[in-house]
């Protein structure tokens, strides 16, 4: 076993407990990490080969076709970046300004709106070692980190010791799981501790939360149990260092932030609480914070290519820019839009001048006219992340690889336009 410690990439928790053995480039064993992490740290069976127009190319072959395509394109769509490192990010955000692309992630259509709250200061947050030192209760809303972020309840929020929860979950934490449906997480809250509330009922339970905590009659159109509510506001106000972790259910269900600002103001007028968003890509958060750092913006952004001068707006998300048919090629970095994307948006990504960087083949790969494969961040090349809480976290190479970083695939890009 080797005597250091490595960061797992499977999620924006980052523990960086894990231990391995290697064998030459080979990663033999892991230790510590939950199911998800060893089968991302393990990789995909299928790596990305070098192809250009879908025949085998050398790297400098395609990485001169990627640059020719960018340098062509009027206006090119660069999208991605949750599963780079910010090195890489910093590097496909100077792309963008040098090639007046749009920029774009898959915070556009998640935790995008919550980040860019928390970096605005409008939302009260704290890290994850103050939930492991000090939380005492525990609220998962719209979440399920038993499944999503496995090691999140062992490693920081409800099992473990903390400086001032000497006694753990047993007596010094309650867990409380608000959702549509009795996840494993609601599971371990419990009978008292799980809130099941209707699809779209988000907002008309924090309404009635913040009755509750007004001291007033919780009313809601579907009848919930005005006793559990106050009870639910009671244990709220009590407690000494609270936490909202919040989750694509949520999320999707609220039309804005407004119902959360009231929810977090009510809650700090009477208690004391902060929010985390259980981000999913190991650094998109990072990606968010990188872009913000450059632009004033967290995503959706289209540069100038003659001044360099960043606009923002819905209209430059990925998935307008590509229902509007605005942009003219496109450079995708870790990620598989045409998976995830709306069909409708997708086949036109298809048919437009495609690169994918990524180092596993994928149904985007298939269909590109370059592809170029990269080392696994974090286990074939190391660099920086944005844990979900806001903290950096360095990622140390594990294991030698012949391939290039998404860093350095992105430099030679860079540096070929
Ligand atoms: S919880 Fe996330 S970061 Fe931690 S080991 Fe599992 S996948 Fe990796």
């Amino acid at each position: 076993m080797t005597d250091d410690y490595y960061v797992c990439p499977g999620c924006a928790l980052l523990c960086d407990d894990i231990e391995v053995e290697t064998e030459g480039k080979e990663l033999t064993k892991i230790y510590s990490a939950c199911m998800k992490g060893v089968a991302r740290m393990k990789g995909g069976s299928n790596p990305l080969e070098y192809t250009v127009e879908q025949e085998s190319a050398d790297v400098d072959t395609a990485i001169e076709k990627a640059a020719a395509i960018l340098r062509d394109a009027k206006n090119p769509l660069i999208f991605g970046h949750g599963n780079s490192s910010s090195e890489a990010q910093k590097k496909a955000i100077e792309i963008a300004k040098k090639t007046g692309a749009y920029i774009d992630d898959t915070s556009s259509f998640c935790q995008g709106p919550i980040i860019e709250a928390i970096l605005q200061d409008k939302l009260k947050t704290c890290t994850l070692d103050d939930v492991r030192h000090k939380a005492d209760v525990i609220l998962f809303w719209g979440a399920d980190p038993a499944n999503s972020h496995p090691r999140h309840m062992s490693r920081y929020s409800y099992f473990p010791r903390g400086q001032e929860r000497q006694r753990g979950w047993e007596e010094d934490r309650t867990l409380i799981a608000v959702d549509v449906r009795k996840s494993e997480t609601a599971e371990i809250a419990g009978k008292t501790g799980f809130f099941q509330i209707p699809v779209k009922g988000d907002a008309e339970f924090i309404d009635a939360l913040v009755s509750g905590l007004s001291s007033k009659v919780p009313k809601t159109s579907f009848n919930f149990d005005k006793k559990r509510l106050l009870e639910l506001s009671n244990t709220l106000k009590k407690a000494k260092f609270g936490v909202i972790c919040v989750g694509l259910g949520m999320v999707y269900s609220l039309e804005d932030l407004e119902p959360l600002f009231a929810l977090m103001e009510k809650l700090n007028s009477v208690s004391n609480f902060h929010l985390i968003p259980m981000v999913g890509q190991y650094n998109m958060r990072g990606f968010n914070q990188n872009l913000f750092e450059e632009t004033g913006y967290i995503n959706r952004v289209k540069f100038d290519s003659e001044t360099g001068e960043a606009k923002h707006g819905a209209e430059y998300s990925v998935v307008e820019a590509l229902k509007e048919k605005a942009v003219d090629a496109a450079l995708i970095i870790g990620s598989d839009p045409l998976s995830s994307l709306p069909l409708s948006v997708a086949r036109y990504l298809a048919n437009i001048p495609l690169i994918d960087i990524d180092p596993c083949q994928n149904l985007t790969s298939t269909k590109a006219n370059v592809t170029i494969p990269c080392a696994l961040g974090g286990i074939g090349s190391g660099g920086t992340a944005v844990r979900m809480d806001g903290v950096e976290i360095e990622l140390k190479q594990i294991v030698e690889t012949d391939k290039l970083s998404d860093e350095e695939v992105l430099t030679r890009i860079m540096e070929a336009i």
